[in-house]
């Protein structure tokens, strides 16, 4: 098969991680016969220093031509990095909200589960953690606040500022479809996460996902609060499989899932538009504090190219042997400094690119 994957870099450890990916892609392609050619493009604060803008539109184009993105991550330290002194529209940030509105990437899903080898990095109490669990977070990732008009404004003599939140039923519907799609691959149930009891836009998700529910009768369909879902996160999470939200409220519960898993560097995402194109990026940020230090975990970035494989190529068998190998790695004890803890080997605590070269060594 031939594979046309664009790459963003990006910023931070973001071309240290991608190297890691590609090199786990370019083994199982090897293996299994594919042909994958990759083409760069520059987003976040690199292409503000080639070209002055986060993201240009020769770039956009080549990502829209291409099969699928794979993306590190962008930005840099914001307090002291100089991209922060720019105007919003022109910081690293707006390079992503540009690629999602223009690759019209509306379905965010983000998996969230325990390995067992990680355990002891889980923050939670031990007999939750006993329990494991494996939710996957499926944000809507184009529309409300984040997309809706704002304004600042003097208002009889003090600053009022103003965001909306703005959603249709065929934003919410396509989601909706995405989200009973993927349950019905997993353990078949849907939360609907929202905060009904006061807001329009909630009551108005309810009313649409519950009438495409009707088509997936296979499929479990729960609601809850957003405050109430904050608070069983980290009281119960097991009790979720696909949990379903718009776009503020999955950002701010796919943080805090992630962080359950005690190890942000472990956890692949993938953003979805109509068909197989998808961008895949891992859940963390351009870690800026370790950039170019070469201990990067990239297993979030490893697992996000098997998500690419599955969800845009529908090589399940090859996503699945790249899978396995990040398991047999952290099985036989291999750890990077995120990850370890005082039982690990020091002699297996690895760098970011060794880590890729153990994980391609389990892939035969
Ligand atoms: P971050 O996720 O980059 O880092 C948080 C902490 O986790 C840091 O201590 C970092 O060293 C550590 N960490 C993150 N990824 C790691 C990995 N793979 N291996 C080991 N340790 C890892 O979050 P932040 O510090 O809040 O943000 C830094 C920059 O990243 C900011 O400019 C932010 O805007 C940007 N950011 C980008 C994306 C994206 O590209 N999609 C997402 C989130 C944040």
């Amino acid at each position: 098969m031939n594979l046309n994957i664009t790459c963003i870099k990006g910023d931070g450890i973001g071309p240290e991680i991608v190297t890691e990916a590609i090199k786990v892609l370019d083994k199982v392609a090897d293996i299994y016969g594919h042909n994958i050619n990759y083409t760069d493009i520059l987003m976040g604060g690199c292409s503000i220093d080639a070209y002055g803008v986060p993201l240009t539109d020769e770039a956009i184009e080549i990502a829209k031509s291409s099969d699928a993105v794979l993306m590190g991550s962008i930005g840099g330290d914001t307090v002291t990095s100089p991209w922060y002194k720019l105007e919003p529209s022109l910081r690293p940030e707006a390079g992503l909200l540009k690629i999602r509105k223009a690759l019209s990437l509306y379905a965010n899903l983000r998996p969230a589960f325990l390995y067992k080898e990680l355990k002891k990095s889980c923050p939670l109490r031990e007999d939750i953690s006993d329990k494991g669990f494996d939710l996957l977070i499926m944000r809507e990732l184009t529309g409300g606040l984040y997309f809706g008009e704002r304004k600042t404004e003097n208002i009889n003599g003090e600053m009022v500022a103003t965001d909306t939140l703005v959603y249709s039923e065929s934003e919410i519907e396509r989601i909706a479809r995405s989200a009973f799609e993927v349950a019905r691959k997993r353990q078949k149930k849907v939360t609907l996460v929202d905060k009904a009891n006061v807001l329009d836009s909630s009551r108005l998700w309810r009313k649409v996902v519950d009438k495409v529910s009707k088509d997936y009768s296979d499929v479990n369909l729960e609601y809850m609060l957003v405050d109430n879902c904050a608070m069983q996160l980290v009281k119960d999470p097991s009790q979720f499989d696909v949990v379903l939200t718009e776009n503020m409220f999955g950002d701010i519960l796919s943080d805090e899932a992630s962080m359950i898993t005690g190890s942000i560097g472990m956890l692949p995402s993938a953003s979805l538009s109509d068909g197989n194109f998808g961008l895949y990026e891992p859940s963390h940020g351009s870690a800026p504090d370790i950039a170019g230090k070469d201990i990067a975990n990239p297993i979030a970035t490893i697992l996000s190219a098997a998500m690419m494989l599955k969800f845009s190529f529908s090589l399940d068998k090859e996503a699945d042997i790249i899978e396995e190998a990040v398991r047999q790695a952290l099985s036989d004890g291999y750890r990077t400094t995120d990850i370890k803890d005082e039982n690990t080997d020091k002699e297996k605590i690895v760098g970011c690119s060794k880590m890729g070269d153990i994980i391609c060594g389990y892939i035969k």
